[in-house]
């Protein structure tokens, strides 16, 4: 699934799925389940940006590129230390201030890991101005590891996993947090539901449904277990 969240390229066509189209979707599935009053819809780039179209369009707030982003550095979720995480971000963004200042932004972002990033945006987006900041994020709560060679932290580092989303919307501080559920992304791909999809595609790291056993891991995964 995260490669109609993240992952692909947006001008993609996965299985006749056109991927920027999905994102788009998702967006507009968000505003619908989680609509804010709000001045902006700003996506964090590059990868928020389909979404944050769908949501503004769906919400009829307006979209504006409130972040630019520097595109000489590389992707900070898969950078090894926090140390170069942080200073990724700090070099990834910068806010478009006359955009942020005194507004209610909605911030829409692909998906919420550690919860470094997300933190840092939203100081960066306050700093600048902002009067709230109310997250959307285009992805379900990431609360299980991926195990088929994405490289996410294991579940204590995973933010979703430890924090319900009071506790999350705190720790990144932003005035209200939503996620797309898990029915909102399948029909954003066409499906009436996840149940009605039929669909073969792994979602395990939101659902914790891992199709291939991990035979590695029986203790936290396998049958029997917890
Ligand atoms: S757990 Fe499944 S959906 Fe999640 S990143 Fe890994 S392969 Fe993709």
């Amino acid at each position: 699934m995260f490669e109609y969240i993240y992952f692909a390229r947006p001008d993609s066509v996965l299985e006749g799925l056109p991927v920027y189209n999905v994102r788009k979707e998702i967006g507009r599935e968000l505003a619908n389940e989680s609509g804010v009053e709000a001045d902006v819809v700003v996506p964090v780039p590059d990868s928020g940006v389909p979404s944050a179209i769908g949501y503004a369009e769906a919400s009829g707030i307006p979209f504006e590129l409130g972040i630019i982003r520097n595109h000489y550095v590389g992707r900070t979720f898969i950078e090894p230390t926090d140390q170069i995480r942080h200073l990724g971000v700090k070099m990834k963004h910068s806010p478009n201030r006359p955009i942020l200042d005194g507004k209610r932004v909605v911030l829409v972002d692909d998906s919420i890991v550690r919860g470094t990033t997300s933190r840092k945006i939203v100081d960066m987006v306050r700093a600048a101005g902002a009067r709230e900041v109310h997250m959307r994020i285009s992805s379900p709560p990431t609360k299980h590891s991926c195990f088929y060679g994405i490289d996410t932290p294991e579940r204590s580092k995973l933010l979703a996993a430890q924090n319900d989303l009071k506790k999350m919307a705190e720790l990144i501080g932003v005035d209200s947090l939503a996620f797309i559920s898990l029915d909102g992304l399948y029909r954003a791909m066409g499906h009436e539901s996840r149940s009605a999809s039929r669909s073969t595609y792994c979602d395990a790291c939101f659902t914790g449904e891992y199709p291939i056993a991990l035979v590695d891991h029986d203790a936290e995964y396998g049958p029997g277990a917890a």
